[in-house]
Order: structure tokens, then sequence, then C-alpha cells
């Protein structure tokens, strides 16, 4: 007997018919002689429709972010979702129990909209498993210190999911989704990407890192520091299948390099569209300005990502660096009102029409060659290299957005990523 999380996405929610499949699965799993814990999102489409509801009222002000209460808002789809579940599996005839983040509890800080995991109570959640009980708990949502309901960011339920195995020592925990398993690159973009039957550790960080969002990174994280054995997975599979082949399909992380894993230079590639390009042109080059402009968008806690400064001519130079798209408004708003009146005749343009894709692989540390090729491959392309952001296991391009899907092909192709790895 073990005891094994199964995580659901909102797709494999997304009607009652797909959860009383669901609830068929872990019916399964439990039958088998495990101790089952289950952590559904939302049904699909419906965390977008709270957040929908709440723009049409927000007021729009500046400051106004009435972030709380989104948090409260969009933590019920999970509330529902765990609920109609838990329903499900009783009808089975499974003793089953669901319980809301603040129930558990799952214990964050209090950075609503994006709030981290702090800490996780097992003691009511051991006792239900003991009593034979399946717990079902909400994905995605936490309650802070005050007792305020949180949320974990998008994708956060795939975090709850393995924030929950580590804290409760389990077996395994499974991700259920609606493709089966990690892909070279998402399907949905080049439909000859290849699924992987392994991925290293830090292979997936960066790729979820860098965009890829079959996991949210943070799940990645906790699956790193707790070493929680972690597989992504098909919910579509009938539901009947043999629990052991189910149980060895999809997509294995591993932590190990063993001989098993696929040998590939380039594993993956990644693609984001949700950043915005920022150049402050003209800016005196001298010592300190780098920390003039960034220090003031990290002081309203805006995250930066790729950073490039120009050759200075004539004591001036070009800096530009990208942003989230969310956060691009404020960004702008800030320099024009903080930092432009400060540096003499420079000026700001921006770019929301950007796009970053990136080739990872831990193959790539020991080979020379690989960003250049890459390089190459897109001027075969025509395709204008805006930024470069290079790390021992990835090369990241920041390139006009209307390339992104050229983009993605032809390095898929480049790089063999659609032939099986030697
Ligand atoms: P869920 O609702 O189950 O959490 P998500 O939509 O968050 O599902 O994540 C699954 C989706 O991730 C897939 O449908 C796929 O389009 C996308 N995806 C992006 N990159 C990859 C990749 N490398 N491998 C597999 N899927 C990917
Ligand atoms: N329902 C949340 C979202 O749509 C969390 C999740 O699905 O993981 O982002
Ligand atoms: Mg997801």
């Amino acid at each position: 007997m073990a005891l094994i999380v199964h995580k659901y996405g909102g797709t494999s929610m997304g009607s009652t018919e797909r959860i009383r499949n669901v609830a068929k699965r872990v019916a399964k799993w439990a039958r088998a002689g495990h101790q089952m814990i289950v952590v559904p999102s939302a049904m699909s489409g419906e965390t977008n429709r709270l957040l929908g509801l709440a723009k049409e009222l927000a007021s729009g002000k500046p400051g106004d972010d009435h972030n709380r209460e989104l948090d409260m808002l969009a933590s019920t789809g999970e509330q529902a979702s765990s609920a109609l579940l838990a329903i499900a599996l009783q009808t089975e005839g499974l003793p089953s129990v669901s319980y809301a983040g603040w129930q558990v509890q799952v214990k964050t800080d209090s950075a609503f909209t994006k709030a981290r995991i702090e800490s996780i109570d097992d003691e009511r959640v051991r006792a239900d498993l003991d009593a034979g009980k399946v717990v079902v708990i909400t994905g995605f949502q936490g309650v802070d210190e005050g007792g305020n309901i949180t949320t974990l960011g998008r994708g956060g339920s795939d975090t709850s999911a393995v924030a929950i195995a580590a804290a409760m020592k389990a077996h395994e925990c499974l991700i259920y989704t609606d493709v089966d398993g990690v892909y070279t690159t998402d399907p949905r973009v080049e439909p000859d990407a290849r699924r992987l039957t392994t991925v290293s550790f830090e292979e997936m960080l960066e790729m979820a890192s860098l965009g890829s969002k079959v996991l949210q990174i943070r799940s990645v994280e906790f699956a790193g520091k707790y070493k929680v054995p972690l597989r992504v997975l098909s919910s579509f599979t009938p539901w009947d299948i043999d629990i052991n082949e189910e149980a060895k399909s999809g997509t294995l992380i591993t932590f190990e390099e063993d001989e098993n894993m696929e040998q590939a230079v380039v594993s993956g590639i990644a693609f984001n569209r949700d950043e915005a390009k920022i150049s402050v042109l003209g800016v005196p080059d001298k010592p300190g300005i780098a920390y003039h402009i960034l220090g003031a968008i990290a002081d309203a806690n805006i995250e930066v990502d790729v950073i490039i400064q120009n050759l200075s001519k004539d004591g001036r130079t070009d800096f530009s660096f990208t942003v989230h798209r969310n956060d691009y408004a404020k960004a702008v708003d800030l320099l024009k009102a903080k930092v432009l009146p400060t540096l003499g005749e420079a000026d700001i343009v921006g770019d929301t029409k950007i796009c970053k894709v990136s080739i990872v692989g831990i193959g790539m540390r020991s080979h020379v060659g690989v960003a250049s090729k890459m390089f190459r491959v897109l001027s075969e392309e025509g395709i204008n290299i805006q930024m470069i952001s290079t790390s021992e296991i990835k090369t990241s391009v920041v390139i006009d957005e209307k390339y992104m899907e050229l983009a993605v092909r032809a390095l898929h192709k480049a790089f063999d990523l659609d032939q099986p790895a030697a």
C-alpha cells in the first residue's frame, strides 16, 4: 500500500461526465489498496469566467488592485470542483471528504494572487486516510496568517498537489492533464513534438520557467526541494486501463541521470508570449545607470527578465529589458514619471508584440556551438533576434511575436527533436 497524490487539471474536470471518470479512475487506485489524496483544479474556463466578472466591476484606478477579493472569488472554482468530485467518489461507493485550503490548512504568505505555500498541516488529512477515506483537497488556494483566502498564481494547482505530496511524504504525485506527458515542445504549436519518457528535474525547471505551462514552475521547485517523485500523464485514457500500465505511462521527472535518460543535446523548446520589451534610449553611460533604471522597477515589485545594454556612443547608450505584459503599462508610467526626468535627453519606447523562444538541454553543458546553431537557424528563416540570454543549459532569444511558431518549428526540426534521441 502506498500513499498517492493525483492532480486533475481543468480540462480533466471539465464536465460532470469527466468528473465521474476521474472518480472511477481514483476508485480503481483506491481499490488497488492505495491511500489516495486528490487535488482538482476548477472546471475548465471557470477561473477565467470568475476573473472576467471581477474585471467588469473593478474600478480600474491605479493602486486599486482588489487582489484580496480576487482570491476570495477565484478560489471558489476549486471549492466547487472538489465538492463535486467527493460526491462522485461517494457515488462510486468510496468514503470521501473534500476540504478547502483553509480547512486543511495549507498556509501561505499574504501575496494575494501569487501566494507562496509556507506549510501544510497533515493531521486532519492523515486521520481521514487512516479512516479509509479518499481525501479531496482544493488546488490553487491556501490561507494566510490573518485567515484570508489566498491563491497561488495561474496554474497553481500543480503546486498544491506537489506541496501536499511533499508534506504527506507521498510515494508519488501524478499530474493528470489533457496531454499524455511532457513533450519536446507544446504539441499544439508543433504537431511533430515528441513525448519524453523521462525529463531531468533541471530541464523541467528551465522549461517551466521559460513558459511551458504543462507544469507551474513552483511545483517543479517543490518537487526538487523535497524530492517528490513526479509524473505527468493523460486523464483521457480509458479509466479502466491496467493500473500498472497507467503507473508507467506519461513522463517521469527524474532527479538523477541514469542510462535510460535520453541523451539529446537539446531536450525541449519553450516559448513565452507573456512578456513586453521596454527600451530606454540615449541614457548617460555612467556607473550606477542600470541600478538607477532597474532599481525603480524593482522597488515597484515588477520582475525583470532579459536585459541588454548596448555599446555606448558619445557617452550615451541604450538599455532594454523585458517585463511581464501585465506590468508593462505600470513600468512605462513609472519610468516616465520618476526616471526619465533625471536622464536628460533620454527617451522610452516599448514593444508588447514580442515573444521569447528558448532551447533547453543539459547536454548543452558539454557541447559547443549549440547557441550559434540556434542563431543560424533563425537567420535562415529571416527572423531578427532582438535580445539574447543564456545559461549553462538554455539559450533564449527575444523575437517578434509573429515569428514565434515559425521559430519553434524550425528549431524543433534543426535539433532533430522530432526524432527519437540516440
Ligand atoms: P491543466 O489544466 O491540466 O493543468 P494546462 O493547460 O495547464 O493543463 O497544461 C497542459 C497544456 O500545456 C497542454 O495542453 C499543452 O498545450 C501545454 N504545453 C506547453 N508546453 C508543453 C510541453 N512541452 N509538453 C506538453 N504540454 C505542453
Ligand atoms: N484554476 C486555476 C487556474 O486556472 C489553477 C489551476 O488550474 O491550476 O489557473
Ligand atoms: Mg495547469
